[in-house]
């Protein structure tokens, strides 16, 4: 292929913001960074949101690409269904971002992070806009108009470095402490499988740039507040185990008695994969809705996404999540039953099955 057949091949999807007739959703995009990059510099004011609960990919991705987006002399406006937790509530910008159900006002494109559908932000009035998906869980899908899932990154932070590059903006110490904080949240502080060398030179990149990685561990690993502290001790005291497998849970009254709010469950299932022998542990909390929200995590081969994304979730190989209806011996028998078959026929021999 020549360079003037390449380019408009990278330019091909993106007529849709201008000629308002997007291209059908689930379309493989053969350059998807160029393309994106194209829609960034045709338009002039961008949504960019990710999903509800947002982690520290989510907020850190989106508080970057909004810098991105900023010096490239355009606007962007961050929107999350649910609030920023507070360990990252510190994060440059962080104000920027709006908490809102619906949206609205116009954009030339909707670039959404982290997400595997519209469903996963939780926010309405999306579906008429031109959407932009960029993520790198393994059971990304391509559901939006342009689509850049790339399931190598350890972050979709690292993604929007990518792109911060590719649009030569300047990587500003901000912009470093907010991609810092996708990587070392997202690698579970450099453990976890999706940990590689390009992960320490890009984290190294960021330090030079002025990310400062300690003050960064602080807030989001030591400053948890007390009501966290009494859930975690809640949920320890249902701590059982059962072979390589470990469960805990926090019900709605836990919840209450120890004054916590959603954010304050996140961790707890990494604390129960600490446990020698353990490899496979599944948190439950009850929803006030009745639901119950799982978080799913392994610390070898098994692929719990897999496992996830059979029960109408999703995720990353070693952590992922989905919610189950009640109640919670319901959803317990669900999930450990689905463990159970998973621990003991290997998932090479399941996803021949599957
Ligand atoms: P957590 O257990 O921390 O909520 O989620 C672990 C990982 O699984 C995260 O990467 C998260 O994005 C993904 N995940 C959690 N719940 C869901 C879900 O309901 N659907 C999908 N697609 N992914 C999920
Ligand atoms: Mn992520």
């Amino acid at each position: 292929m020549n360079a003037r057949e390449q380019k408009s091949e990278i330019h091909a999807p993106t007529v849709a913001p201008q000629t308002g007739t997007a291209p059908a959703p689930g379309i493989p995009t053969a350059y998807p960074l160029a393309a994106i990059l194209d829609v960034l510099h045709r338009g002039k004011r961008f949504l960019v949101c990710s999903h509800a609960r947002p982690d520290g990919d989510a907020v850190g991705s989106m508080l970057a690409l909004g810098m991105v987006i900023e010096q490239m002399g355009k606007a962007a406006d961050l929107v999350t269904a649910d609030r920023v937790p507070l360990q990252y509530r510190l994060l440059p910008g962080v104000n920027a971002i709006h908490t809102m159900r619906r949206i609205h006002g116009p954009c030339d494109a909707a670039i959404l992070l982290e997400c595997d559908s519209l469903e996963r932000t939780r926010l309405r009035g999306l579906e008429e806009l031109f959407l932009v998906n960029i993520d790198h869980h393994i059971t990304g899908l391509e559901f939006a108009h342009l689509n850049w899932i790339d399931r190598s990154a350890a972050s979709v932070g690292e993604m929007v470095y990518r792109l911060a590059r590719a649009a030569g903006a300047a990587i500003t110490p901000q912009m470093a402490h907010c991609l810092y904080t996708t990587i070392l949240t997202d690698t579970g502080g450099f453990c976890y499988g999706n940990v590689r060398e390009s992960t320490f030179a890009l984290a190294r990149e960021l330090v030079e740039a002025g990310a400062d990685p300690i003050a960064i561990a602080q807030e989001v690993y030591f400053s948890a507040p007390a009501s966290k502290l009494l859930l975690l001790g809640a949920a320890l005291r249902r701590l059982n185990r059962e072979g390589r497998m470990a469960w805990l849970s926090v019900t709605h009254q836990d919840m209450q008695s120890s004054c916590a709010t959603e954010e304050d469950c996140e961790g707890i299932v990494n604390v129960a994969l600490g446990m020698a022998g353990v490899d496979t542990v599944v948190f439950l909390r009850e929803l006030p809705d009745a639901g119950i929200r799982l978080s799913l995590r392994s610390k070898g081969r098994l692929n719990v996404a897999a496992i996830a994304a059979r029960l109408g979730g999703g995720g990353h190989q070693n952590a992922a999540g989905c919610t189950l209806e009640g109640p919670l011996p319901r959803a317990l028998k669900e999930i450990l039953d689905e463990l159970r078959s998973a621990i003991a026929i290997p998932q090479e021999t399941r996803s021949h099955q599957d």
